[in-house]
């Protein structure tokens, strides 16, 4: 006994012994893993999730792969603090970060923050104080306190406030009995956050073509190891059907399920499908989660108590425990692309991170990128068709407007034809959706008078007005200021006048012409967030509305069974930027949008309305001959040598002033290698030429398919000016915003 007290204090008093060093990456931007001396008696491995110090600070960091610095002297290194009781990273999880780390030209540590970014989740949940019966009487046995004990004498622990609400008492009948010492306080584990999803909960129902289909991605799993496959099929084909059965059999594989979404937060819908099928909810993982929840869901990750996960983005770095599958659903959406800090796109990751866990991934879209097509062609996805609608449901009858044979009213931005098909929805008790993907009231504000514009005083950007809201805002750093009532610049009152229509305009048109319909405005700006979004989404799909005027925010996977006419307000509004994929994403956008008309089997209506009706993008829309489209688009890019032909990679270089940022630009242009298959382009002032106060020039490197365009840059920037003072330099692989 006596010994072993004193090792007890010897632990608690004496310095820590220190023999050993192992590398921890910090999140900090750095190229390598700092060293740390690990105290003896502390058990760390690669992927330890450990608090470190840093200068006056102490960090979240995780142990890393590595051999030990021989050369370095523990004693003279500063000790890990702690290492937190949760499963270390996997080997695989770790090959990940490193890998996107060397493929984005980002520091390591920067990526692994994104794996571990929930401190608190790091310690084991409280254990949660119960009841249980211990036998007895009560002194006197009334109605209440008899529930109570109905409720509990076969001794199963309940909750103090559970039991309270099972038996229909207040909490003081309980602690009644609780004196009477009729209960033994126990404590249990704390409840999980989401039930395990069953993969036999109810059978599949599928049949015919989505049979098929289900079974080619099942069988490639039962196969085992890496595959990809593309699952293209029509809005409304039932992909989420065929998934749902790729899912079932990873969790008969005993392995935990990723489902990527890109407005996880708005798709209840989507979790009560699961449900259905599963007969529990997967658990979410998005920015609009409480910071409890996502402790929680991060913690259930790792220890692998969570089986399922649908989520944002970011739902890709999370340390899975034994990861066997991921969905990439409408993998075309560019809200998989991060551009902030780590700039990576989810899904050619969430490719990546299966081939390095040897497990499948499956991307799933009805109008699948100009590069996932490519792949598709070349047989290195496996391509899966759903060509037609799932049962009664046809796709909408689509149809152009040209503008210039049928002009909107002065003042007005909704053709004739248009306002006479919203007017036959509406009677016949159908839903319109017009669809208009601007947000506020008007993109530019001037004074008649002077011609003054509203502009950014700290971006390069016009001031949107928000009608509703009384202000006009800086949709690129959030600026905004109450809607004066003068011009600043000369001062007459009441001359503002607002150019070009935005959602909240088109709704003031819309009530001018249908008084009496009932209307919702849809737009991510809405008062209320993303609560409010969700309640709006639920009662359009109610039926609680007869016109619906959104962004794209409705474009995406909502199913209103009552919509049977679209209305694309200004068809032109994405082709009109210098973007390469402007074709592309026009074709996506428009795609999805007038694929929520007519899901249940009322015919219904697509009308797009145009400047440009022989532009081949609108005439693909119309003709529904989407192969055409993209064997077009792919040969143009292939002639151009644009990805996935070539490859892209843009750096932005930022400075308080205009002159540092180019001259960096200049600077990094000269120490630029001469390779052959290689070329740089630029610097050219950007298009948003100052963000936040903040001045931005751009170089675009162009690549031929095979050249190691990572070597390159690093080259580039070895050898380039040292980034000094304000100076910042970040890179985009395969960038998609040129602004
Ligand atoms: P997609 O994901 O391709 O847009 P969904 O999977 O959402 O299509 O299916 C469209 C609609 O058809 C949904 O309302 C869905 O419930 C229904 N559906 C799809 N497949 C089946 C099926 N096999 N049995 C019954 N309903 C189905
Ligand atoms: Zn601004």
């Amino acid at each position: 006994m006596g010994k072993d007290s004193s090792d007890l204090f010897g632990a608690l008093f004496d310095a820590p012994k220190l023999s050993r060093v192992v590398p921890v990456l910090v999140p900090l931007p750095v190229p390598e893993a700092y060293s740390y001396a690990v105290p003896d008696g502390m058990a760390v491995e690669p992927g330890s999730v450990v608090q470190v110090p840093l200068g006056p600070r102490q960090v979240i960091g995780v142990v890393w792969d590595g051999d030990e610095d021989l050369r370095l002297d523990p004693k003279k290194l500063r000790p890990i603090t702690l290492a937190f009781d949760c499963p270390p990273l996997t080997r695989d999880m770790r090959a990940f970060i490193d890998w996107v780390a060397s493929y984005t030209l980002s520091p390591p540590g920067l990526v692994a923050r994104m794996a571990v970014r929930a401190p608190a989740a790091l310690d084991p949940e409280p254990m949660v104080e119960a009841l249980r019966y211990r036998g007895g009487e009560p002194e006197r046995l009334t109605p209440a306190r008899a529930r109570v004990l109905d409720l509990t004498r076969d001794e199963m622990p309940w909750t103090r406030s559970g039991l309270a609400h099972a038996a229909g008492v207040s909490a003081s009948v309980i602690d009644g009995l609780v004196k009477q010492g009729l209960f033994d306080t126990v404590f249990l584990p704390p409840p999980p956050v989401v039930a395990r999803p069953d993969p036999d909960y109810t059978a599949p129902r599928i049949e015919g073509p989505q049979k098929q289909a289900a079974s080619e991605i099942v069988e490639n799993m039962q196969a085992g190891g890496f595959s990809a496959s593309l699952i293209d099929g029509v809005t409304g084909s039932g992909k989420t059907e065929v998934y749902f059965e790729a899912i079932a059999e990873a969790l008969r594989q005993g392995r935990q399920v990723l489902i990527l979404l890109p407005e996880i937060a708005l798709t209840a819908s989507f979790l009560e499908r699961f449900q259905d099928r599963f007969g529990a909810k997967p658990a979410e993982w998005h920015s609009d989660l409480s910071p409890r929840l996502r402790e929680k869901v991060w913690r259930g990750v790792v220890t692998g108590e969570v089986r399922v996960v649908a989520g944002a983005r970011s739902a890709l770095f999370l340390p899975f425990e034994e990861l066997g599958l991921i969905i990439v659903d409408e993998e075309h959406d560019p809200a998989y692309k991060q551009e902030d800090r780590v700039f990576y796109n989810a899904r050619d990751m969430a490719v990546v991170r299966g081939r390095i866990g040897d497990f499948p991934v499956v991307l799933v879209s009805a109008t699948p990128s100009v590069e996932s097509q490519v792949n598709g062609q070349s047989g290195r996805y496996h391509m899966v068709h759903l060509p037609t609608r799932f049962g009664e449901a046809a796709m909408p009858d689509l149809h152009l407007v040209d503008m210039r044979r049928h002009p909107p009213d002065r003042g007005g931005f909704l053709s004739p034809v248009l306002l006479r098909a919203v007017k036959k929805t509406v009677e016949n008790g159908h839903q319109a959706l017009l669809f208009l993907n601007r947000r506020g009231y008007a993109p530019l504000t001037l004074c008649r008078v002077c011609g003054h514009r509203f502009q950014c005083p700290q971006c390069s950007s016009w001031l949107v007005e928000h009608r509703f809201k009384g202000q006009i805002q800086c949709h690129q750093c959030g600026y905004a200021e109450k809607t004066p009532e003068a011009c600043p610049e000369c001062g007459t009152f009441d001359h503002l006048v607002a150019c070009g229509p935005g959602v909240e305009r088109i709704a003031e048109e819309v009530e001018r012409h249908f008084p009496d319909a009932r209307t919702i405005v849809m737009s991510s700006d809405l008062l209320g967030g993303v609560k409010r979004m969700r309640l709006e989404l639920e009662a359009i799909a109610r039926g609680d509305a007869d016109i619906v005027i959104g962004t794209q925010l409705v474009a995406k996977g909502h199913n209103f069974p009552l919509m049977t006419l679209v209305g694309i307000v200004d068809a032109d509004l994405g082709l009109a930027n210098g973007d390469p994929r402007a074709a592309e994403r026009t074709f996506q956008l428009l795609s999805q949008v007038t694929g929520r008309a007519g899901r249940t089997g009322l015919k219904s209506h697509g009308l797009l309305q145009t400047y440009q009706p022989q532009h081949p993008v609108m005439q693909a829309i119309v003709s529904g001959d989407a192969s055409a489209f993209y064997e077009r688009e792919i040969g143009e890019r292939e002639k151009a040598l644009l990805p996935p032909f070539g490859r892209l990679a843009s750096i932005i270089v930022s400075a308080d002033s205009r002159a540092d940022a180019e001259g960096h630009a200049r600077g990094l242009r000269a120490a630029a290698p001469k390779v052959s298959g290689i070329a740089v382009l630029g610097p050219a002032e950007a298009p948003l030429a100052l963000v936040r106060g903040r001045h931005r020039f751009r170089l675009l490197v162009h690549g031929r398919r095979n050249s190691d365009m990572q070597a390159y840059l690093r080259q580039m920037l070895a050898h380039g000016p040292k980034v000094r003072g304000s100076v910042h330099v970040q890179l985009d692989i395969d960038p998609q915003s040129f602004l």
